[in-house]
C-alpha cells in the first residue's frame, strides 16, 4: 500500500497517508478544516511505478495498477515526463 503526501494550500499543514489506490484522494485539512490538500509526489516511500496510472488509466480502464503497468511499460508517476502527460 502506498504512502501518499498531501500539502495544505491553506496554512500549509503536511501530513501522510497510507491508501489503497483505489481510494480517493484526501481533500479537508485536519488542521484548518478547508478541503486544499493537494497531493505530493515523494520519492521516498512511494511506489513510482505504479504512481503514473493513477490520474490518466484507471479511470478509463478500471484496471489494477499491476494491468496498466504491464500494458502502458511506462509509468514514471514524477508529473512532469512527456511520456506521462
Ligand atoms: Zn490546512
Amino acid at each position: 500500500m502506498p504512502f501518499y503526501e498531501y500539502r495544505c494550500e491553506n496554512c500549509g499543514h503536511e501530513l501522510e497517508a497510507m491508501q489503497k489506490v483505489s481510494d480517493a484522494p484526501l481533500r479537508d485539512c485536519p488542521e484548518c478544516g478547508q478541503a486544499a490538500l493537494v497531493k505530493l509526489i515523494s520519492a521516498a516511500g512511494f511506489q513510482l511505478k505504479g504512481g503514473g496510472w493513477y490520474a490518466t488509466d484507471f479511470k478509463d480502464k478500471g484496471g489494477k495498477p499491476a494491468e496498466s503497468a504491464a500494458a502502458g511499460g511506462h509509468a514514471c508517476g514524477s508529473g512532469g515526463c512527456p511520456a506521462c502527460e
